[in-house]
């Protein structure tokens, strides 16, 4: 079976001895030694220069703090093409999503038509850098300026990702990412916010530990976003293996471009000024239709795609239905091939030539 991800695995006895060093300390939560040690490898990493990072539980908390702080129940300018923890989180911070459609080639949302989606109840614009292909930034600092909004960006796909020379992560108001299992760089479950401003820094921190201002006063409100020790320990176990995950990635991805046959199906289209991550290898066929025969017979082959991402958000049962041509065209033809560390060069032959046929 070829699954569509599989999770990097370090030796295990890189790992136990990460453990072992929280074992040691007799400390498992509340930012100890290991997430903090993690914190500053990332920022490293990262090369982070204004951005703080701040490491969380994963992805998803970080996106409803930041809403929390900044959507303050308003409308949200988002996007229908992301997996589903986006539009899931404006909701459950009781904001209301109001989609705009995407660009057909870079998959991100379609900054020419946000400004028509702007009300006096718009509060922000979150957008997803989907698959690590960067938004259109410029545009969109651009209008969220003149509009006096904030910028989220959900860059769960972005690890490693750079943009005109510097992180990704350095985009936003604040950036969001996921170090969830299936994720590129992984702590198991895990996740992280970035953020330039020290004063809105400041909130988001307190708020994901439950408000606290010390062990008896508190700042305001809060939830318990941290990331554990145990998590942290996976962080750094995996961390050094990272050039080589990216590096194979890189090499697969180069390798399905060279074997697929693109007369029909159509790529990714990764925003100029990129350094992308080869997070994900979606191809988008003609037609849904075209799609399941294509997913049929990768099954049948015992070769596990996914369809990342359907349905388009705009449909999900719990938001308000809105017309998004684009969005719907692509979530309903667009599957997401094998891509891991480890996967063969013949593994990805045989997949393509099942795909050619
Ligand atoms: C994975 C993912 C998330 C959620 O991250 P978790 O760590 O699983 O909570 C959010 N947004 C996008 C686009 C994702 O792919």
């Amino acid at each position: 079976m070829i699954p569509v991800t599989k999770s990097f695995l370090p030796p295990i006895e890189e790992y136990t001895a990460q453990v072992q060093r929280a074992f040691d300390n007799g400390w498992l939560t509340n930012r100890g030694e290991l997430v903090l040690e993690l914190e500053q490898k990332l920022a490293d990493y990262l090369q982070l220069q204004q951005s703080k990072i701040l490491l969380m539980n994963n992805g998803t908390i970080p996106l409803q703090i930041a809403l929390k702080l900044l959507g303050k129940g308003g409308e949200i300018i988002t996007t229908p093409f992301s997996y589903v923890a986006t539009t899931a989180a404006i909701v459950w911070e009781n904001c209301t999503p109001v989609f705009v459609d995407i660009h057909p080639e870079y998959l991100t949302i379609d900054e020419t038509k946000i400004e028509a989606a702007i009300t006096d109840k718009t509060t922000c614009i979150l957008a997803t850098h989907v698959f690590g292909n960067p938004c259109n930034i410029e545009e969109i600092d651009r209008i969220a300026i003149k509009h006096n909004l904030n910028v989220i960006y959900d860059a769960a796909h972005c690890f490693g990702v750079t943009y005109k020379g510097k992180s990704i992560f350095e985009y936003g108001d604040v950036s969001t990412c996921s170090f969830h299992a299936t994720k590129l760089f992984h702590t198991g479950e895990g996740g992280a916010l970035f953020c330039k401003d020290a004063e809105l820094f400041h909130q988001l921190y307190y708020s994901h530990n439950f408000g606290h201002d010390g062990p008896l006063a508190f700042h305001g409100l809060g939830i318990n976003g941290k990331m554990s020790e145990l998590n942290a320990a996976m962080g750094l176990a995996v961390l050094p293996y990272i050039d080589k995950i990216i590096a194979e990635r890189k090499h697969a991805v180069h390798h399905y471009d060279t074997q697929l046959n693109f007369r029909i199906l159509q790529k990714l289209v990764v925003r100029e000024g990129t350094n992308w991550n080869n997070s994900y290898y979606p191809i988008i066929s003609t037609s849904e239709d075209q799609l399941i025969i294509i997913e049929q017979k990768l099954i049948a082959h015992r070769i596990l795609p996914r369809r990342y991402f359907y349905p388009s958000l705009h449909d999900l049962p719990y938001v308000h239905t809105q017309q998004m041509p684009v969005s719907a065209q692509i979530a309903s033809s667009i599957l997401c091939l094998p891509l891991f560390t480890g996967l063969k060069n013949q593994d990805i032959e045989r997949i393509c030539s099942l795909i050619n046929d």
